[in-house]
């Protein structure tokens, strides 16, 4: 027995498996033709059924044996389980049921966006689409307007009520768009078809164009007495008629490559999903938003928020300029009672000696930092001489922001190594070192004493 198990000619081919023909069976006896005998990378054996299929790949049971993946291969279908399941046995197979009709309500909601977008008068074409577990997109090789989106999503809508039938039909013309190995079951094509019963209306709007709508090639099917708006070669499952897809809303647009654009969509329980979420999100929002009157208030709540947040910024910054004022204020009075000290004594310039003037503001960031410096530099013009500044920001425990200032380059140099051996902080720069410290201001007492030693010499 090989670890791969073989495809086997007694399967059903893909494109004639019951659940294309009936995907509304929920489960169906048949019997297993081959299994692996091994598991594959991921831990699953490969079953060959005689009958079963999906696409997106249904999920479900063989047995009670979990199917997690099925792979066509060619016209074969390949299940893969997580456990091995005995070769000849009649099984039961339980599709999840759930996830069978989201994917044939998305798939047949696709065709009829498509088949829309494609009438002459929008003109896009669909040249490929996807879904993932929330929504669908269709790419489109050129962008709708905002106008023509809301057209069509009125008329998709209107179709669903009108619950025009899907149904699925075999032709013997092999489609352009088939992959290469997909060889059709007794040399015929699965095509899924959407009928439209023109009203009145459509129809003379298309005879004022001068269009007779029954002359229009292939347009017209005289034995069912109804129009294609959809005629594509399909694999999927879908649902029988467009009332089981419930509702269709196009969502937004993203350009792609090329001048294509993406529309994005959702059909039947993820358009009440979303909708569910989407209020679910409003009302929290209101709550934390303090807008009570509901959705329509919320920008003008969020406009006054910002308006407001932008105020106080303003105000904080005038008041964090008054703050350092103060501080700078403080320092001169400082310096002028020192140096009335020492004129007294010595007549020497303060500034010649060498001094220490430190800060730490737990409350304040760098921008405190910054103010602080240019204030200091330029409007004051106290850095001079051997006079230091060792201003420092930040939570004790948090660490922060740190400025040295000085005009003695080397004394500089100097301070910031006997900080650096006492404090756990990078930085560096010229004529204002820099430095932040990253996990707290442990040790930055004990690193001013040993800066005042070397600047207070
Ligand atoms: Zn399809």
């Amino acid at each position: 027995m090989p670890e791969t198990a073989s495809s086997s000619c007694a399967q059903v081919p893909v494109g004639l498996l019951t659940c294309q023909a009936t995907p509304y069976l929920k489960q169906l006896k048949t019997t297993v033709l081959d299994c692996s005998q091994k598991p594959n990378k991921q831990k699953l054996y490969e079953v060959h059924l005689q009958d079963t299929g999906g696409q997106p790949c249904d999920f479900g049971t063989i047995n009670e044996v979990e199917v997690k993946n099925v792979q066509r291969v060619g016209t074969s279908h390949v299940h893969h389980t997580t456990a091995p399941i005995p070769v000849g046995s009649e099984v039961l197979v339980k599709v999840d049921w759930t996830r069978r009709f989201d994917n044939m309500q998305q798939h047949s909601g696709q065709h009829l966006v498509s088949a829309l977008f494609e009438q002459p008068e929008y003109g896009c074409d669909t040249v490929a689409w996807g879904m993932n577990d929330k929504r669908c997109h269709v790419e489109l090789n050129k962008v709708p307007t905002q106008a023509q989106i809301q057209e069509v999503e009125q008329r998709l809508n209107l179709y669903i009520r009108r619950d025009y039938p899907v149904h699925i039909t075999f032709t013997d013309q092999k489609p352009a768009t088939l992959p290469a190995d997909y060889v059709g079951p007794n040399g015929v094509f699965r095509v899924a078809e959407i009928m439209e019963d023109l009203d009145l209306l459509e129809r003379e709007r298309l005879e004022d164009q001068g269009i007779d709508p029954v002359k229009v090639p292939g347009a017209f099917d005289t034995v069912k007495g109804m129009f294609h708006l959809d005629f594509n070669p399909c694999c999927g499952t879908h649902v029988r008629s467009l009332k089981d897809v419930q509702a269709i809303k196009l969502l937004h647009t993203e350009r792609v490559r090329g001048g294509n654009c993406r529309l994005f969509f959702v059909c039947g329980s993820r358009a009440l999903t979303l909708l569910e979420e989407t209020y679910t999100l409003s009302r929290e929002m209101g709550t934390v938003l303090q807008a009570p009157g509901g959705l329509e208030t919320f920008v003008d709540t969020i406009v006054r928020t910002q308006k407001s947040q932008k105020d106080m910024f303003k105000q904080l910054k005038v008041l964090w300029r008054e703050i350092a004022v103060y501080q700078i204020k403080e320092w001169i009075q400082l310096l002028e009672e020192s140096k009335a000290k020492s004129s007294s004594s010595e007549g020497e310039d303060e500034g010649e000696k060498g001094r220490l003037i430190t800060l730490h503001r737990e409350d304040a960031d760098v921008d405190y930092l910054t103010l602080l410096a240019s204030l200091l530099q330029k409007d004051y013009d106290l850095v001079q001489g051997k006079r230091i500044f060792v201003l420092s920001t930040g939570d004790r425990k948090e660490g922060g922001a740190m400025t040295l200032l000085g005009k003695d380059e080397d004394l500089i140099k100097k301070v910031a190594a006997a900080i650096q051996s006492n404090v756990d902080i990078k930085g560096g720069g010229k004529g204002r070192w820099q430095g932040k410290a990253s996990k707290s201001w442990d040790g930055l007492d004990a690193a001013w004493q040993a800066a005042r030693a070397i600047v207070e010499a």
